[in-house]
C-alpha cells in the first residue's frame, strides 16, 4: 500500500538555479499535514510547479516522498488558476453572485489541466496506491480517473465553504462538478454544515433515490498544537505597547475577508465610546495575495484608504488607533502577537474554516476570541464571541464586550476553546482520515471474498 496526494500548490518550489536560499516552503495547515504523512510513510505529490525554476525539477525527491510537478503554459494558467478557479469557483463557493464570471474557454483550461494531472496520476500509481485529492481546483480529478478504469481508493477534500444547493445551481458545470466529487469514495468537508449542503446537491444533480456510493465526513482540519505555544521573548517594538489592549488580526487579502468592515467596527466603536481613545491599539496583518488579479488590487487601495481615513481621524502625536502591515510576517512574530494580544478580531464575511482562530486558542493563556458566525472554525469554537459580520454596530458592540469582559469569563470560555482545539488537532485530522479509508478497504475486501464464494 502507498500514498498518492494530489494539491494545486506544491509543498516546496523553486524561484531560481543559482541561489540555493530560493527554495519556499509551502508551511500552510494542510501543507504540514500532509508532508508529515507522507514523510513517515513515503509516496507521491502531484502538484502544478509554478515557480520560477520549477521546470528544473519535473521529479524531486524529498525525504521519503517525491514530488511528481505538472506544468502549465501562460493560457493554461490563466485559464484553470486566474479564471476558473479564483474568478468562478472560488466567489460562487463564498456567495458573492456579483463576482462569478462565466466562460466556457476558462472551463475547457480547468478541464485540460484537470487532466494532466490525471496523466501523472496514472503514471504513479500502482493497484494498492490510495489516492487523496485536495480542494476546488481538482474538482474534476475524481471522474477522470474512473474513465481511466482505475479501482484505487480515492479520497477527496473539499476546503473551502460548500454553498446551498440553490446557490450552486448557478454553476453551468454544476452536475460535472458533482459528478466528478462522487466518483470518490471518501469525500471530507471541514463542517456539519458544508457536508449537508452538498448532500442536498447530489440530491438535487444525481436524482433523490439514486443516493451515492461515496462516505461523506464532516472532519474539521486542525493545528499542530506543540508549535502553537506562548513565546517568551517578545520583540522589544512590540513588546513597548504598553498599557494597551491589542486587537489582531491577519488575513489574506481577499473580498471574503471583510476587511473593511472590520475597519469600519473600529470607527464605530470609537465613535460610541469616545473613553477608548488611546486605550487600546488594532494591529492588522494583511498578507498579499492573487497579485496579479485587478480586482485584488483595487481591494487594497479601498482597505488603505478606509485605515488611512479612521487613523486620520482619531489618531494624534502619541497615538493611532490602527497600525497596518501589509506582508507576510515570521512565525515567530505571529506567535508572539498571539501571545501578546488581548482580542483576536476574526471576522471574514465568509471562511471555509480560519486556522488562525485555533492558532490563537493554542497560544494564547487569556484572550479573547471574536469570530465571524460565517467562519467555518466557529462551529467548534463554543467560547468564541460570535459576531454578523455584516453588521458594523455587531461588530463594535462585540469589540466593546471584549475589552470590558472579566478575567474570570476570559479564562472559562479559553479552557473551553483549548480542550476541542487539542482534542481536534491536525494529528487527530489526518488520523480520522485515514482511519476512514482503512476500514473502507476492509470493508470492500470483505465484501469481495464473500461476493466470490
Ligand atoms: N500565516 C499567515 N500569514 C503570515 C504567516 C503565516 O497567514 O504572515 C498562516 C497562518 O498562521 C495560518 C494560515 O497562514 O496558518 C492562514 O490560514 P487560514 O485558514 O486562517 O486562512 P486562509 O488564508 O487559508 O484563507
Amino acid at each position: 500500500m502507498s500514498y498518492l496526494v494530489a494539491t494545486s500548490r506544491c509543498p516546496i518550489s523553486h524561484e531560481s538555479l543559482e541561489n540555493r536560499g530560493s527554495v519556499k516552503e509551502n508551511v500552510g495547515g494542510v501543507a504540514t499535514a500532509l508532508k508529515r504523512m507522507l514523510g513517515e510513510n513515503g509516496g507521491t505529490w502531484v502538484c502544478w510547479g509554478n515557480g520560477k525554476a520549477d521546470s528544473h525539477y519535473p521529479i524531486e525527491n524529498v525525504g521519503r516522498y517525491k514530488v511528481v510537478r505538472v506544468f502549465l503554459s501562460r493560457e493554461e494558467k490563466n485559464g484553470f488558476y486566474d479564471q476558473f478557479s479564483n474568478e468562478t469557483l472560488w466567489p460562487l463557493f463564498h456567495y458573492f453572485r456579483s463576482r462569478i464570471k462565466f466562460s466556457k474557454s476558462s472551463y475547457s483550461y480547468y478541464l485540460k489541466v484537470n487532466e494532466k494531472f490525471r496523466d501523472k496520476i496514472l503514471e504513479n500509481i500502482s493497484n494498492d496506491t490510495d489516492i487523496w485529492i485536495h480542494d476546488y481546483q481538482l474538482a474534476l480529478l475524481p471522474k477522470l480517473l474512473r474513465e481511466a478504469r482505475i479501482n484505487n481508493h480515492i479520497t477527496f477534500t473539499w476546503h473551502i465553504p460548500w454553498v446551498s444547493e440553490e446557490f450552486f445551481s448557478i454553476l453551468p458545470e454544476a452536475r460535472q462538478i458533482i459528478q466528478s466529487i462522487t466518483s470518490s469514495d471518501l469525500i471530507t468537508f471541514h463542517t456539519r454544515l458544508y457536508r449537508d449542503h452538498f448532500l442536498s446537491c447530489t440530491k438535487r444533480f444525481l436524482g433523490r433515490e439514486t443516493g451515492i456510493k461515496s462516505k461523506v465526513l464532516a472532519v474539521p482540519l486542525g493545528i499542530d498544537t506543540s508549535y502553537y505555544s506562548p513565546r517568551k521573548t517578545i520583540p522589544t517594538s512590540l513588546a513597548n505597547i504598553k498599557n494597551k489592549d491589542i486587537i489582531f488580526s491577519i488575513d489574506r487579502l481577499d473580498y471574503t475577508k471583510g476587511l473593511v468592515n472590520r475597519v469600519m467596527a473600529i470607527d464605530a466603536l470609537l465613535k460610541k465610546h469616545s473613553i477608548l481613545r488611546g486605550k487600546f491599539v488594532y494591529i492588522m496583518v494583511v498578507n498579499p495575495s492573487r497579485t496579479t488579479i485587478s480586482e485584488y488590487r483595487a481591494m487594497k487601495r479601498e482597505l488603505e484608504m478606509n485605515i488611512g481615513r479612521v487613523n486620520g481621524k482619531y489618531g494624534d502625536f502619541s497615538w493611532m488607533p490602527i497600525i497596518y502591515m501589509y506582508r507576510s510576517i515570521s512565525d515567530n512574530l505571529l506567535k508572539s502577537l498571539y501571545t501578546r494580544a488581548k482580542i483576536a478580531f476574526i471576522a471574514p464575511l465568509i471562511d471555509g474554516l480560519n486556522l488562525v482562530s485555533k492558532e490563537f486558542v493554542s497560544v494564547s493563556e487569556d484572550g479573547i476570541i471574536i469570530i465571524s458566525k460565517f467562519a467555518g472554525a466557529a462551529e467548534e469554537l463554543s467560547g468564541a464571541v460570535k459576531v454578523n459580520p455584516y453588521s458594523i454596530g455587531d461588530m463594535a458592540d462585540a469589540l466593546f464586550v471584549a475589552l470590558n469582559m472579566k478575567e474570570d469569563e476570559i479564562r472559562g470560555r479559553m479552557n473551553q476553546m483549548k480542550h476541542i482545539v487539542t482534542k481536534h488537532d491536525l494529528n487527530w485530522w489526518l488520523s480520522t482520515i485515514l482511519r476512514t479509508i482503512r476500514k473502507q478497504k476492509r470493508n470492500a475486501n470483505a465484501w469481495n471474498v464473500n461476493g466470490s464464494d
